[in-house]
């Protein structure tokens, strides 16, 4: 890497990506990741991207989103996210994402908490669809360059003005995390880390955040276990604004193992399209589309009533040949688990699965501190309140990207960084990464975010 960009994006999901291709093309722009280019969570994700789809669901779109949120949501980010989803399903599909068609007309599925089919989709591998397609323009544009196991592990900071950032370069950074749940079965939970190399400044203008979730602190999540909310910990480190960080959702239907690590996801469209969870005994127990937060209370009350560690899930009234082609991955997956999810239940119990709060943006991702952004999961806009509704979140992040960094190109001003050198290397005594052994650093950064993330509110 060079020492100095544009601007720095912080993580190559969809929030990373898509701010990229909204910056101009004659500004210098590196997107850093600690993992490998494809290991984040907008490849995981499955059922699909919320859209309006006419005028005459926006009542009922806007309504879901607040009834599931618990009215918490911040009713401004919600009526801008809503009415800003047909442009970028338009710019999706431009840059070749294929949704599912009937007809050449869009087919909508549905999920949990929504009144009514409002949500697009490629197969089960939505997420996979949109990401790659972003990821294959982005690797057109000369002007971006992508550094893998690239991990930011501070800010350059001064007078609450974010002038780049510290960086710490490993190439196993995030895969061996990845391998070690997979294939080891070895327990990666919150206190596993790999200790990082080598850390260099890197100046910038502008820094976007877009660093995804939390689910790297928690033993059982359906989250890559590199993310581990170091946004969270930095800013509590700077003094930058938090929101909403103890609302945690918790996904009620993983695919239960015994072993800790990623849990692979068991969409809510399976339950959109009609499976239904069972007892013990093989009876169904409760409304399988209520709102995420409230289905896993009533699945963790009956797995206590049972005295169980999971629930089962069935899928079979929808018949061998449509499964399959509905949801190819996850029939893929459970077979490889040895569940054949045509002939019989499957067992599900929840685990963590996303982040509602996070660093505090307006709507055009400013955070508190100047020339810093956040979008994603890592950012709170308020738009999912307490609880976020089904498949908002691609569409969340694409829009909060797209408007950082519009925000960027209309307001840009270059930094005066002709004093940084000398100043952050005299500011290493206070506290800067250098002056300590990584691993302490490590610890204090996982102290900090574990004592600020608590999934006091599950879902
Ligand atoms: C299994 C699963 C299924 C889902 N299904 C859906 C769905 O159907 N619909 C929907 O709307 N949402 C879904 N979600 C949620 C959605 O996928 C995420 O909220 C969204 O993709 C977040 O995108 P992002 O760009 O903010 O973060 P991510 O895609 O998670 O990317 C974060 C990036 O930041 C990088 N990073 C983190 N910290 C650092 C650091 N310190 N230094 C360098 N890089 C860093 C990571 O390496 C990664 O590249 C699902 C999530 C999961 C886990």
């Amino acid at each position: 890497m060079k020492n100095k960009y544009d601007v720095i994006i912080v993580g190559n999901g969809v929030a990373g990506l898509f701010a990229a291709l909204h910056l101009p093309n004659d500004k210098d722009i590196a997107i850093i990741t600690k993992g490998d280019m494809e290991e984040c969570d907008s490849y995981l994700a499955q059922g699909g991207i919320c859209v309006l789809k006419n005028e005459d669901d926006y009542a009922a779109f806007f309504e879901d989103t607040m009834r599931a949120g618990h009215y918490e949501n911040d009713r401004d980010a919600v009526e801008l996210m809503i009415r800003s989803s047909q442009d970028i399903i338009r710019e999706l599909v431009d840059y070749g994402v294929e949704f599912e068609r009937k007809q050449g007309e869009f087919t909508y599925t549905k999920e949990g908490a929504h009144t009514a089919s409002r949500i697009l989709h490629h197969e089960d591998l939505t997420g996979k669809e949109i990401t790659s397609k972003l990821l294959a323009h982005v690797k057109e544009r000369k002007n971006i360059s992508l550094f893998e196991h690239v991990t930011m592990v501070d800010i350059l900071e001064r007078d609450n003005v974010c002038y780049g950032i510290m960086v710490s370069e490993n190439p196993e950074t995030g895969k061996l995390q990845e391998n070690i749940s997979k294939t080891k079965n070895v327990d990666v939970g919150e206190s596993e880390y790999i200790v990082q190399e080598k850390v260099s400044r890197i100046y910038s203008d502008y820094v976007i955040w877009a660093c995804g979730g939390v689910g790297g602190l928690y033993k059982h999540s359906t989250n890559y276990r590199h993310l581990t909310g170091d946004t969270v910990a930095i800013s509590v480190k700077h003094n930058i604004e938090l929101k909403d960080i103890s609302y945690v959702q918790i996904h009620p239907t993983t695919l239960y193992a015994k072993t800790s690590g990623r849990r692979f996801l068991i969409s809510e469209s399976v339950r959109g399209e009609g499976a239904v969870l069972l007892d013990k005994d093989g009876n169904r127990f409760v409304d399988e589309l209520l709102p995420r937060d409230r289905l896993t209370e009533k699945i963790r009350e009956q797995m206590a009533k049972e005295g169980t560690d999971h629930v089962r899930l069935s899928v079979t009234h929808m018949g061998a040949e449509e499964i399959k082609k509905r949801f190819p991955n996850i029939y893929k997956t459970c077979m490889e688990q040895g569940y054949d999810i045509t002939k019989e239940p499957i067992p599900v119990v929840p685990a963590q699965h996303y982040f509602m709060g996070g660093v505090k943006v307006d709507l055009d991702g400013h955070t508190s501190m100047n020339r810093l952004y956040a979008a994603g999961e890592t950012a709170c806009n308020g738009v999912h309140g307490a609880n976020r509704l089904a498949s908002n979140s691609l569409l969340e992040s694409l829009v909060w990207a797209k408007r950082g960094a519009e925000d960027i190109a209309e307001h840009y001003e270059c930094a005066d960084h002709s004093w940084c050198e000398e100043y952050f290397e005299d500011e290493k005594s206070e506290g800067y990464i250098p002056d300590k052994s990584y691993e302490d650093v490590k610890d204090e950064y996982f102290y900090l975010a574990r004592e600020k993330v608590r999934p006091g509110f599950t879902g």
